[in-house]
């Protein structure tokens, strides 16, 4: 297997009296270890008679970019307090643990007490004099929203603070599975259209439509269709307006047509803007769960959502912005004027350090959803049996809804907040993604061994469908052709075969019958079902669950190995939030702009409706970043 070496870090401490008589180890250097976010995680500690002096990060398998800032400060930490009772990094707590427990067991190796470590006081920071700073534009939030508008705000020759929580720009952008939705007519050539895919053109243009502007769009699509068929070509139909159509529909037309408009417009462009920069995409335009189209477009080079964070933060370098990024810094309250107009906001450093940050133009909220707030789930979920604690979430731990709550504050509008997506195939225990193998269109099947869903179909409707099965989970099935599995084993997170069979909730088998084993269904009635859906794809008809859509590597080649992976449904998007206009300006509650306040990404409501499509987040959140950057800059 291979692995990360993760041999930067050699943190040596110089010895204090305190630290030299208060524990006592066999001296010398030991290695210890501890399950990690994405596989085994090894540290080699380096021990005198009293002390720990050096810690040094082994071999590990946790993602580039988020683990960092634990790999940077917890080992930091241990040194410096001789305690494992040191703070986890927020957004990569899994990690934290992970280090302290691996030192924790080297500790035990070195003859050393690692309970006695663990209650271990350590002093809290002090928090330092109040600051006040000024600039244009002030952002809250690191994800990619954010950092898109305070590029675009910047190269529009703004000055910019911009504030994020947690030690590092990601979010839950950093976390995601990296595919884009874009009608980009280049990409859609990559793929051949199919009958089902013919039909289903046909059914979007003969709708009811709901309103004039769902009217034009269908209008648009019949002209560009029939261009299309006339031309002869074979490759997949794609256009803006089919994605505005499919937006609005598959959100149960709840979301707001002209937002829509501007999103299905604006995302090829912000793809675009992307390459422009560096982002290297894939020829390819795939479909995930509950994208409905195959208009999903993900990086060549970077693993999930690395590389959206990766090409826009490294802009503000590159192009020697002015954008001043202060890290471990949380909003809490936006300042206000006599007139009501947006002025600044209040924030707190993580050691309590208090900031006023005063913008000359605007605030930008971009601080994404609420789907970690639990209290806030349970308080508007109306669609799902719970949303408490009980029910994982694949978000990041700083996902807790401020920037709603601190616009909420000052009369914003807030819309759809009932509307809780829950993604459909997460890991069952954690909520993570990342361990999956099996393409989320793939064939579904329960613990009896049979298919229960169209896969095909949207993300409230497979969450719903797997909730009622035995023990509330599924099992994608798979081989390596219809997996997310590149020529190396290694998946869209980068995770190889193997970190994602010992995650547990991945099965292989040479044979359908041994995989079956494995999954403790059975054999009979799930090789039946196997027999039946790959009957199913090559007609594109699938009479038991009505699903149309099948992509071209749909059935299982019948050759093994074969696998299966266990997921469940888990808390993942929050399509409501602040009201925005077109040039996400917020609203309040009667619909007036709110002077000196905009809001981006997933922290807004209106775009997606009862459902957000798979990879229309990231389509989204970068162009309402840009748009807010570059209108509140004017
Ligand atoms: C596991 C996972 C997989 C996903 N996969 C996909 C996918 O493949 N395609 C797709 O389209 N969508 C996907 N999504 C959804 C998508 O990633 C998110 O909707 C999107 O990244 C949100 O972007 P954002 O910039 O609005 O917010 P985020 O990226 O979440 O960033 C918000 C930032 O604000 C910070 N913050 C919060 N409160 C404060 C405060 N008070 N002060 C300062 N900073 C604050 C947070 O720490 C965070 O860094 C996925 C989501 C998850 C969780």
């Amino acid at each position: 297997m291979k692995r990360y070496l993760g041999l930067l870090m050699a943190v040596v401490l110089m010895l204090s009296p305190v630290t030299m008589w208060a524990d006592t180890y066999t001296a010398g250097t030991y290695t210890g270890e501890a399950q990690g976010h994405n596989g085994k995680l090894k540290v080699e500690v380096t021990f005198s008679d009293g002390a720990i002096t050096a810690i040094e990060l082994g071999e590990h398998t946790e993602s580039p970019g988020i683990a960092d800032p634990a790999f940077e400060r917890v080992p930091q930490a241990i040194l410096e307090h001789q305690s494992l009772a040191v703070d986890t990094v927020a957004n990569a707590t899994v990690t934290s643990k992970a280090i302290i427990e691996a030192v924790a067991d080297a500790v035990t190796k070195a003859g050393g007490d690692a309970e006695a470590l663990r209650n271990k006081e350590v002093a809290q920071a002090q928090a330092g004099e109040a600051q006040e700073m000024t600039a244009d534009i002030v952002v809250m939030g690191g994800g990619a929203a954010g950092l898109a508008a305070a590029v675009t705000a910047a190269e529009a020759g703004a000055s910019v603070i911009l504030i994020e929580k947690t030690p590092a720009y990601g979010g839950n952008t950093i976390l995601s599975g990296g595919y884009m939705q874009a009608a980009e007519p280049e990409y859609a050539k990559t793929v051949e259209m199919t009958d089902g895919q013919r039909s289903e053109v046909e059914r979007y243009i003969a709708l009811e439509p709901k309103g004039e502007r769902m009217a034009a769009w269908q209008a648009t699509v019949r002209e560009q269709y029939d261009a299309h068929v006339k031309a002869g070509n074979t490759w997949l139909f794609d256009s803006p307006e089919l994605h505005m159509i499919q937006t609005y529909v598959g959100g149960d037309y709840v979301g707001n047509p002209e937002l829509i408009e501007m999103m299905c417009k604006g995302d090829v462009d912000s793809m675009h803007w992307l390459a422009d920069n560096g982002f290297n995409w894939k020829n390819s335009a795939l479909a995930i769960v509950g994208s409905i189209w195959m208009r999903c477009h993900i990086s060549a080079d970077y693993a999930s959502g690395q590389g959206f964070i990766a090409i826009i933060s490294n802009m503000i370098k590159d192009k020697n912005l002015d954008v001043t990024t202060l890290f471990e810094v949380a909003g809490t309250k936006l300042i206000t004027d006599d007139t009501g107009r947006v002025t600044g906001l209040i924030a707190q450093g993580s050691d309590g350090t208090p900031y006023t940050l005063n913008a000359n133009k605007a605030v930008i909220l971009a601080s994404g959803g609420f789907g970690a707030n639990v209290d806030m789930r349970v308080k508007y979920n109306t669609m799902w049996p719970s949303l408490d604690a009980s029910v994982p979430t694949t978000n990041a731990a700083s996902i807790t809804g401020d920037g709603i709550l601190m616009a909420q504050e000052v009369g914003a509008n807030l819309i759809d907040m009932d509307q809780i997506q829950l993604l459909p195939i997460a890991d069952p225990v954690t909520g993570r993604t990342n361990n999956v193998i099996g393409e989320g269109t793939n064939m579904y099947v329960n613990q009896l061994g049979k298919r229960f869903v169209n896969e095909s179909e949207r993300r409230d409707v497979l969450a719903k469908a797997i909730l009622e099965q035995p023990g509330s989970y599924c099992y994608i099935i798979s081989t390596f052709w219809n997996s997310r599995m590149d020529a190396d084993y290694k998946n869209n997170y980068h995770l190889t075969l193997d970190e994602m069979l010992a995650s547990g909730a991945v099965f292989e088998g040479k044979t359908l019958e041994e995989l079956a084993e494995k999954m403790g269904v059975p054999a009979d009635t799930f090789v039946e079902t196997v027999n039946n859906f790959n009957k199913y794809a090559a007609e594109s008809n699938d009479p038991e669950f009505g699903r149309m859509v099948f992509p071209a590597n749909a059935a299982l080649e019948m050759e093994g190995p074969f696998y299966a992976c266990k997921r469940a449904p888990a808390v993942h998007h929050t399509m409501g939030g602040i009201e925005v206009n077109v040039h996400n300006q917020v609203l309040n509650t009667q619909g007036e702009v709110i002077p000196g306040l905009y809001a981006a990404g997933e922290v807004t409501g209106g775009f997606h409706g009862s459902n957000r499509l798979g990879g229309n987040a990231l389509a989204e959140i970068v162009t309402t970043g840009r748009n807010a950057g570059s209108h509140a800059a004017q």
